[in-house]
């Protein structure tokens, strides 16, 4: 079945033809900027990015992976302007540096939980800052780039290309009112490329070229990394809309202007916001949900499922509603899952007209889930044919229970096969299918959290609350919440 994706540059929904002749697909996703917790709509581009790379592997070809850590230089505007994220972090009282590893460190531990794939190459912008010199001095070398009061800035002038990712003009731009005029640039539409003459006295970054000591600008860090690790010409670009423009535009004049006019990315992909009443969910805007947060009321499989739940262009509104309506499905997912499991733990028995059936079914609904995913990732319509799957399995079980229809196993094994790859696919459930959240554990879980709360409400009898707060915060660690209330303590997970 022939992959195919709507590309933000053509505006169109393309075949996947790998652009490079060893058919490896190449991807570089912009990654996160660590200067504080993740918020969940920063999560719904690496669980798209997440759900391409597996339906990418899927579909066969190999893949090579890159993500960029933004540990410098992002500012929080999308012009030249605005605070420096890292900077403004600093208000924690610990170096940037610390400050970029432990959000960092934080990011990966959720993105884990989310059963997202650790990309195959994971570059931290402040480890490639002689590449990001190197390319700014090829730049200045062709001409794209000039040096003025301190900075170095890009000439869009000289790429006439400018604006066919976003459809901005660059003569809009010069009567755009949300971009401060920069007296030294020689168009509206320019951007720093090298900082040496900044409003930010105090950045602690620094590096010294030949245009004097300073720091990247914000676009340059991709250019850079992607050229290095994925080539001149790579497939897939992903990330977010916002970062259309200026950010993608910026580094397809970058990369295009550094190669001599190679066409940077095939495809580009872009999703859509998580948006809190419609309104986009964002720091600035102060209505952001964190991933940490969101994590402790409910589970990674509910969030990633919520995540996916319409096709990645759309907005997808948060509400609790849609997580709790996110968790019964699931529930109900892994009643069929555990259902599968039952009936090859049966003995087997000889085929039926009902195991011919249900072969035929899940065949069909396999097709259905296919073509879903690759008409431009149809998360939604996969996930009803997953449904649809989980629907036949449960009359199945029940015509064996009730109606003494013999087990086939083989059918049953392939319809195990069918079901797990869709939920592979879609990077939920993985636990169930190996029974460790299924009834029979759930229940031993249930029976030793009851026990260890049992311990620590006798340690608080005894006054022994140092040890008792230590169980809290140890269970805490492993994502079990427990409150005391008069009525005793309570666990969640
Ligand atoms: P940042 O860490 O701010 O650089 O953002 C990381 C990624 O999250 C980028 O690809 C953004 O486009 C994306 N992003 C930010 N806010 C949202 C949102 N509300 N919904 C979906 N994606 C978002
Ligand atoms: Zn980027």
């Amino acid at each position: 079945m022939t992959l195919k994706l709507y590309n933000t540059y053509s505006r169109q929904v393309e075949p996947l033809v790998p652009s490079n002749p060893d058919g490896v697909v190449r991807m570089y996703c912009c990654g996160p900027t660590v200067y504080n917790y993740a918020h969940i709509g920063n999560l719904r581009t690496y669980i798209f990015e997440d759900v391409l790379r597996k339906t990418i592997k899927r579909a066969g070809f190999p893949l090579k992976h890159a993500m960029n850590i933004t540990d410098v230089g992002h500012l929080t505007s999308d012009a030249d302007e605005g605070d420096d994220k890292m900077l403004a972090a600093e208000k924690e009282h610990k170096t940037v540096m610390d400050i970029a590893r432990k959000y960092e460190d934080t990011f990966f531990k959720h993105t884990q939980a989310l059963n997202i794939d650790r990309p195959d190459i994971v570059c931290r912008a402040t480890e490639h800052v002689q590449d990001m010199i190197k390319f700014v001095e090829e730049l200045e070398r062709k001409g794209y780039a000039y040096f003025s009061n301190g900075n170095v800035y890009f000439d869009t002038s000289k790429f006439p290309a400018y604006g066919s990712l976003s459809g901005q003009k660059r003569d809009d731009l010069k009567h755009g009112a949300r971009v401060e005029t920069d007296e030294n640039k020689r168009n509206e539409s320019d951007f720093v490329l090298w900082f040496t003459s900044s409003k930010f006295k105090n950045q602690i970054l620094q590096w010294d070229t030949k245009w004097g000591r300073g720091y990247p600008g914000w676009h340059i860090e991709c250019s850079a990394m992607s050229n290095k690790y994925l080539g001149d010409t790579f497939d897939f670009h992903g990330g977010g809309s916002d970062l259309i423009f200026p950010h993608h535009e910026n580094e397809i004049a970058q990369s295009e202007a550094y190669t001599g006019k190679k066409p940077m990315v095939k495809y580009w992909l872009h999703n859509g916001f998580i948006t809190i009443n419609s309104e986009k969910m964002s720091k600035s805007l102060n209505n952001f949900f964190l991933v940490k947060d969101v994590l402790e009321h409910y589970s990674p499989d509910a969030l990633r499922y919520f995540l996916i739940s319409n096709h990645y262009c759309s907005p997808l509104d948060f509400s609790d509603e849609r997580l709790e309506e996110m968790t019964r499905s699931l529930e109900r997912l892994g009643t069929s899952i555990d259902n599968v499991l039952e009936l090859l733990a049966m003995p087997a028995g000889a085929k039926s007209d009902t195991s011919a059936q249900l072969l035929a079914d899940a065949k069909k609904i396999e097709e259905d889930f296919e073509e879903a995913m690759c008409d431009d990732f149809n998360t939604a319509l996969a996930s009803a044919a997953m449904f649809e799957l989980a629907r036949k399995v449960n009359i199945y079980k029940d015509a064996v229970l009730n109606k003494n229809v013999p087990v086939d196993s083989s059918v049953v094994s392939e319809v195990k096969r069918i079901f797990k790859t869709m939920t592979d696919i879609l990077g939920i459930l993985e636990d169930r299918w190996t029974g460790s959240k299924g009834e029979a554990s759930n229940k031993d879980y249930n029976d030793l959290m009851d026990l260890i709360l049992e311990v620590r409400q006798e340690c608080r009898a005894q006054k022994q609350y140092a040890l008792a707060d230590a169980i809290r915060d140890k269970l805490a660690a492993l994502g079990i919440t427990v409150e005391d209330s008069p009525q005793g303590a309570r666990w969640k997970k």
